[in-house]
């Protein structure tokens, strides 16, 4: 398996925590942790040539996670940003889907649902 280097952009310190966790032990590297859509979405423009994927939780203080997708998106029509949120938000879903997000993990999650999404983005 490949290993990518992950930006986790998400308010919540368990799921950064959990994320992290399922990542660094598939073998995949962190690229950095940060908690609102404004930091992350700076922090990916800055270094996107090393970010091989995001993680974008939706709901966040200061810039949400599709505010901050449709910023990066911009950018960087390439970016491969994998949305992170609680089940029954099917309109943001969408709206994340057409502004160009690759897939999505519902919480709660486990390893295996993280890693089989990671899997489907197809990073090169
Ligand atoms: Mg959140």
């Amino acid at each position: 398996m490949k290993s990518y280097n992950v930006l986790i952009v998400d308010d919540s310190p368990i799921t950064q925590r959990k994320l992290s966790d399922i990542l660094t032990d598939a073998g995949h590297k962190i690229a950095g942790i940060v908690s609102n859509g404004l930091e992350g979405s700076e922090l990916y423009l800055k270094f996107k040539d090393t970010i091989d994927l995001i993680t974008m939780d939706i709901t966040m203080p200061v810039m949400s996670g599709d505010k901050a997708l449709e910023r990066i998106m911009k950018e960087d029509p390439d970016a491969k940003v994998i949305m992170v949120t609680a089940v029954g938000k099917k309109d943001v879903m969408e709206k994340c889907l057409k502004l160009g997000a690759k897939n999505f993990i519902t919480k709660p999650f486990d390893s295996e649902k993280v890693l089989k999404v990671i899997e489907t983005v197809g990073v090169q």
